[in-house]
């Protein structure tokens, strides 16, 4: 205990001192309006680094305010069922897809469907039930590549309409057979049928228009912006800065969360990201600083504060203690320094508010990624001891990959950034400097003329 709360002894002390000795020796404290991140220049493109991919999201700006009032009201607003973002792709998630064909058709997922072949069971589902007619050619697409297509096929019920009854025509007509053979592999394919655009089901790919499924008709705004929680923004000052992303890597699969919390003259804006960690429920169980080498950059390498984070909680359904892990790696920056220390952070803010006189605005940049231990083989040991000792080798495992992911995110995303905040600086100096130019010019024809008056 002893040596961390003298720390913050001190941290306190400085803090103190920084902001009161100023006003004492009446030094006037200029503030920086520069801050080391831009919400515009985060690599967040295609091909902007090289392994991570910015995850694009759904945003329905009607949910943003309505989770807003219920935060403000106090109340969960997961009770609500409505997220800050949505993803498009995913089958189970609330998104009204609507049919490229009918405009006002909402797509339902294979899922929705009845797919029991029993017809007592059937006849009481409340489910919606395919027709008969296309019920074997279902079947058959679920036979064809299972794993992969199913999850994520959605079915048009007008469509269907038009297919059955395309269907029961044809086989009504004996000379048609020839067309029927035809036409049923492209329908299991998820083709068109000829001369009408229908088709038995539709693939993500095939869906353009997406809307909001709390909010009628409310198109989606499509974004790397992850919106950041309200949770989060209330906790904060008004003019803090907010910079959110989520990363993904496809091999070896992980997913990075980004957050860039960016201080305006409220200073309160900018502590140590354990404090908003261990809010969420998780608990320090170890932290370090490592080192990054960092290729392509001017400094070699830079020290970056690594959390490791445990949060134990009952499993929704199993009932179970379930233990999440996660791997934090941080770190502070201004437009003059970059740090991984608080104190030295605190020590560079005493310093330049009394000797240089000015307030940079500090941000701190917060990375992390849990860490999902692969358990799918355990189930087959039988020993308890050998079982213990391989669910903690698969762990450490886990943990290693999120750190050398956090690692290799770190050198992708740094010099990246870097360029960025040194083009905004050049061209700042740059603009200085034609200013102070013309400023002078002015003068000098000034004096010229004084003296012409005198003349
Ligand atoms: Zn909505
Ligand atoms: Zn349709």
């Amino acid at each position: 205990m002893g040596k961390n709360k003298n720390k913050r002894l001190i941290a306190a002390l400085i803090i103190i001192v920084a902001l009161t000795l100023p006003r004492f020796l009446l030094i006037t404290v200029e503030e920086e309006e520069r801050a080391y991140f831009d919400d515009n220049e985060m690599p967040d493109g295609p091909g902007d680094m090289k392994d991570w991919q910015a995850q694009r999201v759904s945003v329905c700006d009607k949910c943003l305010v309505e989770i807003k009032e219920l935060v403000d009201k106090d109340i969960p607003p997961k009770s609500s069922g409505m997220s800050l973002y949505y993803y498009k792709d995913a089958s189970r998630v609330r998104v009204d897809r609507r049919c490229p064909v009918h405009e006002d058709v909402t797509l339902n997922s294979v899922h929705d469907f009845f797919w029991d072949r029993n017809p007592e069971a059937k006849a009481k589902s409340e489910k919606p039930v395919v027709p008969e007619i296309l019920d074997p050619l279902y079947l058959r697409v679920n036979q064809m590549d299972a794993a992969k297509w199913w999850r994520s096929l959605f079915i048009c019920r007008e469509c269907q309409k038009v297919l059955t009854e395309r269907l029961g025509a044809l086989m009504a007509d004996e000379d048609a057979s020839e067309e029927l053979n035809a036409l049923v592999p492209k329908l299991i394919r998820g083709e068109p049928v000829e001369g009408l655009p229908n088709k038995l089901y539709y693939t993500p790919d095939d869906i353009t228009r997406y809307y909001c499924a709390f909010h009628k008709g409310q198109k989606f705004r499509d974004t790397v912006r992850i919106p950041p929680s309200p949770v989060t923004v209330k906790s904060l000052p008004d003019d803090t800065g907010l910079i959110s992303r989520l990363y993904v890597r496809e091999n070896p699969r992980q997913r990075i969360n980004l957050m860039i919390v960016t201080a305006g003259r409220d200073k309160r804006s900018i502590h140590r990201p354990e404090r908003c960690l261990t809010s969420q429920g998780y608990h320090l169980a170890h932290r370090t600083t490592i080192n990054i080498k960092i290729p392509g950059s001017k400094r070699k390498s830079m020290a970056v504060k690594k959390l490791r984070m445990v949060k134990t909680q009952e499993g929704p359904e199993s009932g179970q203690m379930r233990t999440e892990r996660m791997i934090v790696f941080y770190w502070y920056a201004s437009v003059e320094h970059i740090t991984e220390s608080n104190l030295a952070r605190l020590m560079y803010t005493a310093w330049d508010r009394m000797v240089l006189g000015k307030n940079y605005r500090w941000s701190y940049l917060l990375l992390y990624s849990n860490a999902w231990p692969d358990l799918s083989k355990i189930g087959q040991i039988t020993d308890k001891a050998r079982k213990e000792e391989a669910i903690k080798e698969a762990e450490q495992s886990a943990e290693r990959e999120v750190v050398e992911g956090l690692y290799t995110f770190m050198q992708q995303f740094f010099p990246h950034v870097e360029k960025a905040e040194k083009r905004r600086r050049e061209e700042r100096e740059k603009k200085e400097k034609a200013e102070k130019k013309q400023k002078g010019g002015a003068e000098i024809s000034k004096k010229t003329l004084d003296v012409r008056d005198t003349l």
